[in-house]
């Protein structure tokens, strides 16, 4: 339902282009890694903007995702400090 809606938004907004608000968000699409996510005013769903992958996610996967991302940082974080020198009096 979701992907017909959004089919049918963006034929009409390529018929008729109007200035619609539009947010970028900052996380990476699931569907091709691209830093595509947006979200429309007036819709309940994030959309990628690469046409060549159309991933769609409802605010609950697209949460999930944030969550996931979230996660992997707190993980990597450790290993991206910089190095202690170790055995030299301070
Ligand atoms: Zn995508």
């Amino acid at each position: 339902m979701a992907r017909e809606l959004n089919e049918l938004a963006r034929s009409a907004y390529a018929l008729v282009p109007w200035d619609r608000e539009r947010r970028q968000l900052p996380l990476p699409c699931p569907g091709c890694d691209l830093l595509t996510l947006v979200l429309y005013g007036g819709q309940e769903w994030v959309s990628c903007r690469n046409p060549e992958c159309g991933a769609l996610l409802s605010w609950a996967d697209y949460w999930l995702a944030v969550q996931e991302q979230h996660a992997r940082l707190t993980v990597l974080a450790p290993r991206m400090t910089a190095p202690t020198i170790t055995g030299v009096a301070a």
